[in-house]
This record gives C-alpha cells, structure tokens and sequence, in this order.
C-alpha cells in the first residue's frame, strides 16, 4: 500500500516525510523529543480515524494519537502520529452534570463552558492539556482529593478499535476496555470522544503567594501544617523557584473547592510569614484554575522529572529545599492523599503517598542536559526510601515505563487485554503497555 493511498483514505491532511511541514508537524511538546514517525494525519472526524486504522493494519504500521504531545516519549518509530485537534466539539448537560467532549479538546475549553452552568471538570493545572490524553493516563486534578481520578469521572468512550471499528464503550457494555481506559493510557483503542461527570463549583478560591528564599523553613512548616489539617476540598502545592537572573523564592499555590472566606480563612497561616513578594489569592472561576500557577503554554526542551514522596521529613526538606540544586530551576511539592488514595473503578491506580515531586528544569545542550539528569539523579538517590518509585501515568518521562505506574496483577490484566484486543499491536500508546 502507498502513501497516496493514505492520502485518499481520509479527508483531513497527510504529511509525509519529505513534505515541507512534516517536521513541525511531528514535532511534540516536549522540543528535546525526537518523532521519527511514517506520517502525520491531522483527522478530520471518526471515520478519518476508523480509516488511518484500516491502512496503518494493511502497511503494517501502528498508530499513536497525539492531540499536543506533551506526554510524548519519542517511542513512535513506523507510526502514524493521529493529530486530533479538529475534533473539537464540546456538549455540556447541565441538568445531568455531563460534558461529551472530541479527542482534540484541551482543558482550557471545556473548563469555559463548564463555567457558565457553575459547574467544573476534573482539569489539572494546565489548559492546554487535552481531556482525552490526560483522562486516559488517570488526570491529577487540583479537585482529585474530593474527587479521584479523572479517569473515574468517565461515563463513556466512543473509540475506534484494532478492526477499524467504532463503538460506545461503557462499563456495561464492554467492562474489560472500559476499565483499562480510565487510566491504562492509549494503548487498547482510538478515542474519538470522551463523555464524564462535572461537579458543583458555585464557589472557588485560589492563587499564589510568594516570599524570598529566606522564608523557606517557615513557609515549609505552614504548608506541612496545612496539608496535615486540609479538608479534601483545598489541596496545596510548594514550589521551590530558583530561575536564572531572578532571586530565588519559596511560594505556595492553592485551590478551595468551595467559598472564599472558608478558603482564605485555612490559608490564614500565610499570613503570619513576613516579606510576601506576591499574593494572587481571589475567588476564581473553574475557568481560571490555570491562571494559578501559570504553566508556560508553549513548546520548550523541558527536562522534568517526577517522583511520589511517601514524607516530607527533616531531611526530604533539607534535599530539596534548603541544598543547592543548580542547574534545576524549580522543585514543587504537589499535595496528594484524600480520594486520590482510594480504589478506583478502572485502571488507575490509587496512590497513598502524600506528595508529587518534581525537579523542573529546561535545556537543550549536552552539558547542561548531562548536568540537570545527575542533579536529579543525585537528588533521588539522596532521597532514598522516601521516594516510592510509583507515579502516575501522566507524569511519565522518556525512559520511565509503565512498571512504574502498576502493580503486577493491573500490569498482567492490562496485557492480557492489549494481546486480546489489538493482537497486532496497531495502537501505540507513549509509554506502551508490553514494554
Ligand atoms: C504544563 C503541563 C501541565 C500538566 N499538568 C498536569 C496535571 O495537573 N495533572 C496531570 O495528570 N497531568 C498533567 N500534565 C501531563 C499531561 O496530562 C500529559 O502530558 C498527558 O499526556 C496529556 O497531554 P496531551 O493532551 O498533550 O496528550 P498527548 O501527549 O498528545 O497524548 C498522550 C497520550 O495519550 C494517548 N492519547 C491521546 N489522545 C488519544 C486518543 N484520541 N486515542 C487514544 N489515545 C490517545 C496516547 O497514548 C498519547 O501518547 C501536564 C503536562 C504539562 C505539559
């Protein structure tokens, strides 16, 4: 079969190799990740995807859809990378408190809308991460410790399966598929759409208060206090700032599902820390939840690194706030624990841990590449016992695998279905799920 047999099997733009605007188009996220994929398919609708599907079997080629690409992990070698931004289509029901949503949509969007009826998703921090990428890999939200996982807020899945077929998937009528898509990421089926519960947010309060680095061991108590009392409803985030040409800093960020005078009231503690550089504290709305920590929106060559912290101790502390950490220019401490620690209804695992870790950095150069990976490297090991070698599915970076996210008997489930459902392994997720 031939390329131009692609291109008269769908409707939405075909690049190839060669083709002046393949590279942009393969490019992920991520700019330190490398694509060699056998081309780019910007689809259209469903039917676009039912037939990459059809002539990715017939050449023997996989497929790994990609709305951003920012979990990308550059293991797609004889795919065909799926675009879905066009499928953009977004229904809210306020009345039953459901949005259906396209492959293509980002959380930015569907949040907006969400809005409008007081109502919010279970969006992380970013708005321009897509529902179905995250949803797929579990979703950390900022309301996932009243709420769990995204993945358990799905009702449906409308995909595309190894045969090219398109069908509904719910718990009821296909339990199997259903339970490996709510968090046992893209390796089983194309999803087209994505429908789930939204939740009251009448009310939300949020922001980000920052102090010098001086402040580091008062500020560290106060968030070790207030994450020990938090109700599931307020979860809290320290983030450690060391970037280039600016003072370093010691910040916290929050979210409050629920009035602003209760939310101001349990950050009150804040307060009491002399020296705040900056305080956007205010009522929000579920619209803004990136407006928080204010995430950058556009490609760079990241080199993140995330961990499950089981304490944050004396020494985790003196690691990771007080040791130098050049050439890393950030550590965030995100808070976990509530419904993010409790069974799930599909693949996701739960996490008991109490904190996410991240060691933030950027570069494209070999030595500082070479440097920021042995300062993680260092800092890990420094760690020692106090990093669970767990984490969840979308905070996975290249080399990391799914062994990391699963325990053996989901991992063996998830395989047997993968062998079942998709024998010819037609679908490649990031991080694949017989690795
Ligand atoms: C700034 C930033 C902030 C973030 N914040 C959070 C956060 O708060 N919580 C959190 O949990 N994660 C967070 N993430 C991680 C994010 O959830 C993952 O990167 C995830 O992969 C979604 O990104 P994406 O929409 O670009 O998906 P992509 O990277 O484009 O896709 C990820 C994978 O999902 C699968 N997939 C996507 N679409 C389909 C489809 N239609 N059919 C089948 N499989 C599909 C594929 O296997 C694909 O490789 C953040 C990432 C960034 C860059």
């Amino acid at each position: 079969m031939s390329h131009n047999t692609l291109r008269s099997a769908v409707r939405g733009r075909v690049l190839l190799p060669g083709d002046e605007a393949f590279d942009t188009a393969r490019t992920p996220w991520n700019l330190n990740i490398d694509q060699p994929v056998a081309a780019v398919v910007h689809v259209e609708d469903a039917e676009d995807m039912a037939a990459v599907v059809g002539y990715a079997r017939g050449a023997g080629l996989s497929v790994t859809a990609q709305p951003n690409g920012h979990g990308a992990s550059g293991d797609t070698a004889s795919a065909i990378l799926v675009r879905t931004r066009r499928l953009d289509r977004i229904e809210v029901d306020p009345a039953r408190r459901r949005a259906r949503v396209g492959a293509g949509t980002n959380w930015g969007h569907v949040q907006a809308a969400a809005a409008r009826h007081g109502l919010t998703g279970l969006a992380g921090s970013s708005p321009v991460v897509s529902v179905v990428g995250y949803t797929l890999g579990g979703g950390l939200s900022w309301f996932g410790r009243k709420y769990g996982w995204a993945a358990d807020s799905v009702r449906a899945f409308d995909i595309v399966d190894a045969d090219g077929r398109q069908a509904r998937v719910t718990a009821e009528s296909d339990p199997e598929l259903f339970w490996a898509l709510c968090g046992g990421g893209g390796d089983f089926a194309l999803v087209t759409a994505v429908e789930f519960d939204l939740f009251a947010a009448p009310a939300l309060f949020g922001g980000l208060i920052a102090w010098p680095a001086a402040q580091t061991e008062a500020v560290r108590a106060a968030f070790q206090d207030i994450t020990d009392h938090a109700p599931a409803e307020l979860t809290v985030w320290l983030n450690r700032l060391e970037l280039p040409q600016a003072p370093p800093v010691i910040a916290i960020a929050a979210a409050y599902l629920g009035e602003p005078v209760r939310g101001r009231d349990l950050l009150r503690r804040l307060d009491t820390i002399d020296g705040i550089l900056a305080d956007t504290r205010r009522e929000l709305s579920p619209a803004e939840l990136g407006a928080i920590v204010n995430e950058p929106t556009a490609p760079g060559p990241g080199l993140l690194r995330t961990e499950l912290l089981t304490a944050l101790d004396e020494t985790a502390a003196d690691i990771l706030l007080h040791a130098p950490i050049d050439p890393l220019m950030g550590i965030q401490l995100r808070q976990l624990g509530g419904a993010l620690a409790e069974p799930t209804r599909g693949a996701a695992p739960p996490f008991a841990e109490p904190y996410a870790l991240s060691l933030q950095a950027t570069g494209s150069d070999p030595d500082t590449v070479a440097a920021v990976l042995a300062t993680q490297k260092r800092i890990i090991a420094d760690l020692g016992a106090r990093v669970s070698g767990r984490k969840p599915y979308t905070v996975l970076s290249a080399g990391d695998s799914v062994a990391e996210v699963f325990d053996t008997g989901t991992l063996d489930r998830l395989r047997k279905l993968k062998q079942a459902r998709d024998p010819h392994g037609v679908f490649r997720a990031n991080f694949p799920i017989l690795h």
